[in-house]
C-alpha cells in the first residue's frame, strides 16, 4: 500500500506586546525547534512550521486550516513566550486534529554569567506554557504533553510516538473496509456497531457477497499467476509438492489466483482493510491463506470470521509501525502452556498470521483444514521472532468501544512444533499468565487481537487518547484487584464523557 503524505503543523505562540525585534527572535528560535523535530527519523510525519501566532484571529484561522487540510494529521503547539491564552480559546475549541503540547525552550543551559532581563523576557516558556496548559485543561482539550529540551531522546521519543499515533488515526479516519461475507454465525465478540464505528473512528465498513470477489479471482490471467508463483519461490521455501511439476502445484496456482483477485478488488475499491469468513466462501475453492498473510505484510488490515474491528485496528497499527523493527499481525489466543512458573500462550489462527513477525524465511505449505469444507489451503508457516510488544483487541461494549491490551514478551518456543502446520507465536504475558488472563476476561477482551513487536504501550496510549476510546492495559504492574477497580472507574468515566447525546 502506498503511504499518503502526512504533516504535523508546528505552532508557536507569542503576542504583539513584545515588538518586532523580539518576535523576529521568537520566529528564529521556533525554526530551531521545528528543525530539530523535522530532523528526527522517528517522527514519521513531515514537520511543517507555521508563522508565529500573536492574536486570536490568526490562531482560529490556523486551526480551521488544520481541520480542512487532509494531509495535516496533528498539531504541535509551543508557547515560546507569554501568549495570553484567552486568545487561544476560539481556536482550541475548533481544532479537530490531535494536539501535542510541547513544553520546551531553545537553550538547554542558562547563561548564568550573562543572563539579563532581555534574556528572561525572551525565554519564558516556563511561564507561557503554564498559561496554555491552564486554558487547555479549562476547556477539556484532549492533548499529549511532552516536556523537556529537544536534545533529550525522551522528548523526541514522546513526539515520535504521538506522530505515529496521529498517522494511524488519520489512516483509520479515511479507511474503507470491505467484508467478504458477513460475521461468523452466532459469534458475539467479533460483531459490533458499524454505524458507531464510522462515527467514532471514521472508518467505513461494508459487506460484499463473497462471489463478487470470486468473479474477480476467476478472471485473473495465467501470466499474472506465473509471475506471482515465481515471487513465492523467490521469497519463501516452497514445499516440494507445491513446486512446478509437483502433484499439488495447481493448489499453489489457485492460491496465487486468490491473492491477485483480492489485491485487485482492494485496490480498485480503495480498501485498506478486509475480512473473510470460512463459513461463507461462495465459489472460492480454498480458504484464503497465503493471500491474506501477504496482504497483511503489505499493510492491509485483516480480521478472520468477519471480524472488522480487529481488521480496523490492524490497519491503524500497521500505519503506526511503519519502518520500525519488529512486526504487527492479526493474532488469536489459541492454547496455553500451564507449567508452573513457565506459563506461555500459543497464538495462531487457522492460517492468517502476518509474516512481518516471522523469525526466519517462511515455508509455503499445504495441509488439510478441518473446517470450511473446501480444498486444502496453501499457507505460509513460520514461528514469530522473539521480542517485547503487546497484544490488543477491541470489544464493542454496547455503549462504546473498549481496547484491551497486554504487554507481552514473544519467546522462542521451548521445543520445536513439527506437527503444527500453521504460523504461530509463543509469548509470556505480563505480569504473569494468571493475572493477565484473569484481567483480560474481566475486561471482556476478545480472542482476536493484533500482536505487535514494532510498537509499544506509548503508541497505544496516544492512539486511544486521541481517538477518545477506552484503553484497559494489562502490564507488569497490574493486579487483578486494581484492574477491576480501573474497569469500574472507566465505566463511569466513559459513560459520563459521552454526555446525554
Ligand atoms: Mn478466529
Amino acid at each position: 500500500m502506498t503511504a499518503t503524505p502526512a504533516h504535523v503543523w508546528f505552532l508557536t505562540g507569542s503576542q504583539g506586546l513584545y515588538g518586532d525585534d523580539v518576535l523576529a527572535q521568537v520566529a528564529a528560535q521556533s525554526a530551531t525547534i521545528s528543525d530539530a523535530l523535522a530532523g528526527h527519523d522517528g517522527i514519521i510525519a513531515e514537520v511543517v512550521a507555521k508563522p508565529v501566532l500573536t492574536d486570536a484571529d490568526a490562531i482560529r484561522r490556523v486551526m480551521l486550516e488544520a481541520n480542512s487540510d487532509d494531509s495535516c494529521v496533528g498539531v504541535i503547539a509551543w508557547m515560546h513566550t507569554f501568549s495570553p491564552a484567552k486568545m487561544w480559546i476560539s481556536g482550541l475549541e475548533r481544532l479537530q486534529k490531535p494536539l501535542l503540547h510541547l513544553h520546551t525552550q531553545v537553550n538547554r543551559d542558562l547563561p548564568w554569567a550573562s543572563i539579563d532581563m532581555d534574556f528572561m523576557n525572551l525565554n519564558q516558556a516556563a511561564h507561557g506554557d503554564r498559561e496554555f496548559g491552564y486554558v487547555q485543561s479549562r476547556l477539556g482539550v484532549t492533548r499529549k504533553t511532552v516536556a523537556g529540551h529537544v536534545s533529550d531522546p525522551a522528548v523526541l521519543a514522546g513526539v515520535a510516538a504521538w506522530s505515529r499515533a496521529a498517522c494511524g488515526l488519520a489512516a483509520v479516519r479515511s479507511l474503507r473496509l470491505v467484508r467478504f461475507g458477513d460475521n461468523m454465525r452466532n459469534v458475539a465478540v467479533t460483531d459490533g456497531d458499524k454505524v458507531e464505528a464510522e462515527r467514532r473512528f471514521g472508518v467505513s465498513v461494508n459487506t460484499y457477497g463473497v462471489n463478487d470477489l470470486v468473479t474477480v479471482v476467476d478472471a485473473i490471467g495465467d501470466a499474472d499467476i506465473d509471475a506471482l508463483v515465481a515471487t513465492y519461490a523467490d521469497e519463501y521455501d516452497v514445499a516440494a509438492p507445491l513446486r512446478a511439476g509437483g502433484e499439488r502445484h495447481d493448489s499453489l496456482r489457485y492460491a496465487a489466483r486468490i491473492e491477485l483477485g483480492m489485491r485487485q478488488f482492494l485496490v480498485e475499491g480503495g480498501y485498506g482493510a478486509f475480512t473473510t469468513n470460512f463459513e461463507d466462501l461462495g465459489g472460492l475453492r480454498q480458504l484464503p491463506g497465503i493471500a491474506v498473510q501477504r496482504l497483511m505484510a503489505d499493510g492491509y488490515g485483516f480480521g478472520g470470521e468477519g471480524d472488522w474491528k480487529t481488521s480496523v485496528l490492524l490497519h491503524g497499527l500497521k500505519v503506526m509501525g511503519r519502518g520500525l523493527p519488529g512486526g504487527t499481525s492479526f493474532m488469536e489466543d489459541y492454547t496455553y502452556h500451564l507449567a508452573p512458573g513457565a506459563e506461555l500462550i500459543l497464538g495462531a489462527h487457522m492460517l492468517e498470521v502476518c509474516p512481518s513477525i516471522a523469525a526466519a524465511r517462511p515455508t509455503v505449505e499445504i495441509h488439510p483444514l478441518g473446517i470450511g469444507g473446501r480444498e486444502d489451503p496453501v499457507r505460509l508457516v513460520f514461528t514469530a521472532a522473539p521480542g517485547s510488544g503487546f497484544t490488543v483487541g477491541m470489544a464493542d461494549m454496547g455503549d462504546r468501544f473498549r481496547l484491551v491490551a497486554n504487554d507481552i514478551e514473544v519467546v522462542t518456543p521451548p521445543e520445536d512444533l513439527p506437527r503444527l502446520p500453521v504460523a504461530r507465536a509463543v509469548w509470556r504475558p505480563q505480569p504473569d499468565l494468571r493475572t493477565s488472563t484473569t484481567s483480560w476476561l474481566m475486561a471482556g477482551g476478545p480472542h482476536h487481537t493484533v500482536l505487535s513487536t514494532a510498537l509499544d504501550r506509548e503508541h497505544l496510549e496516544d492512539f486511544s487518547e486521541m481517538a477518545g476510546v477506552e484503553l484497559a492495559h494489562i502490564d507488569a504492574d497490574t493486579t487483578v484487584r486494581g484492574f477491576g477497580r480501573e474497569l469500574r472507574w472507566n465505566n463511569a468515566y466513559h459513560r459520563l464523557a459521552q454526555g446525554l447525546a
